[in-house]
């Protein structure tokens, strides 16, 4: 597997981390999140809250799937189309916290 580093702390990414990509590359969800919470407006507060509590629970499932191993071929079909479906919705909520 690929290695990815995090543009924010410079460290690379570990099995089981949870990471999203932005524009400028990967980076650890707590390093977004982090960094998005000194840029915005306090009323945006809550929503930053709210929208990263949703992409932790994505990047969680997104997680448990990549640890799954199928020896069936279809099966391996099936957590592949859902690994795919999971990186769309966590990229698309990453995309909302990084717009906010
Ligand atoms: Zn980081």
């Amino acid at each position: 597997m690929a290695e990815f580093r995090c543009h924010q702390c410079s460290k690379i990414m570990g099995t089981g981390e949870k990471f999203t990509f932005v524009r400028k590359g990967p980076v650890h969800l707590d390093c977004l999140v982090s960094s998005k919470r000194k840029e915005i407006a306090e009323e945006k507060v809550q929503e930053l809250k709210l929208l990263s509590s949703v992409l932790e629970s994505e990047l969680q499932h997104l997680v448990n799937l990549l640890s799954r191993k199928a020896d069936d071929e279809k099966l391996d079909t099936v957590i592949k189309n859902k690994i795919k479906e999971m990186e769309k919705a966590s990229g698309e909520t990453t995309r909302l916290i990084f717009e906010l």
